[in-house]
């Protein structure tokens, strides 16, 4: 299969892209020359006003998507563009961002594993696998069922933790997630398929069998999913293609990816 979309662009509005010149105009023609034929933004957001941001979110509030739609208006292109977000969760039942904005976007990817954000995103008691899998797994179970995502980002990869992310996941039972992917599943919330499940060459601190594992149970707990880089720069936009790899291990076909419309 090929990926039909990226839905996780990122551009210089995210506070992480070392870009200046990540314009929307620059993520589009890129696309274009991939023959990518729908791309979503989803720049970093906190918009909450019921929780207080960290100060790395503050700035990227809820203007990010203004301030995007601008420089969308700029644009002509054959694509179909997206606007999108990647929203954030602190704990379960604590998210960056609210239904009514929500309703504004087209999709929300939300992030249930940024756990590298230590004084703002809640820890795992200790500093065992097995407690780093309960704490990502809480969180997967609140985002799934909240109603706000679209699709989860970079499911069940703990963010700030990579070297863990075999021994975490090893310690999840295959009962525990067929249990958490079909609560996905009933809410109708996606799973993201990510570069970041592809271990690299040198020193792979996880091996592939890891996500491929997890992404085989949720196919088969009827969970839809979405194709996402995550990229901040041209290079890592350019992985879209290594994508379908994972998607062929895990055996997801064209009729498991979520058919998104844009609102
Ligand atoms: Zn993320
Ligand atoms: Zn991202």
């Amino acid at each position: 299969m090929q990926p039909c979309h990226d839905l996780h662009l990122h551009t210089s509005l995210s506070a992480c892209c070392q870009l200046n010149d990540r314009t929307p105009a620059s993520v589009i023609a890129l696309a274009e020359s991939m023959g990518v034929s729908t791309i979503g933004f989803a720049d970093h957001i906190w918009a909450n006003p019921g929780i207080s941001p960290s100060e790395w979110y503050r700035p990227q509030n809820e203007e990010q998507i203004s301030r995007l739609r601008s420089q969308l208006a700029e644009v002509s292109t054959p694509l179909r563009v997206l606007v999108g977000c990647e929203a954030d969760m602190i704990a379960p039942g604590k998210f960056g961002i609210v239904p009514e904005f929500a309703r504004t976007l087209d999709y929300v990817l939300l992030s249930c594993s940024h756990f590298h954000m230590k004084e703002f995103v809640a820890q795992p008691p200790t500093d065992a696998p097995s407690d780093l899998a309960r704490q990502m797994l809480d969180f997967f179970r609140s985002g799934v069922a909240s109603g706000l995502a679209t699709s989860i980002a970079h499911p069940l990869f703990p963010f700030g933790s990579r070297d863990k992310f075999a021994q975490a996941i090893s310690s999840i039972s295959d009962a525990e997630l067929e249990d958490a992917f079909g609560l996905a599943s009933e809410h109708g919330t996606a799973l993201e398929i990510t570069p970041v499940f592809i271990p690299p060459e040198i020193d792979p601190p996880f091996s592939i069998d890891t996500p491929v594992r997890f992404l085989s149970i949720a196919r088969n707990m009827g969970c839809k999913f979405t194709f996402g880089t995550d990229a901040h720069d041209p290079a890592g936009q350019r992985r879209l293609p290594e994508l379908a790899m994972v998607a062929d291990m895990a055996g997801i076909h064209d009729e498991d990816v979520l058919n998104i419309s844009s609102r």
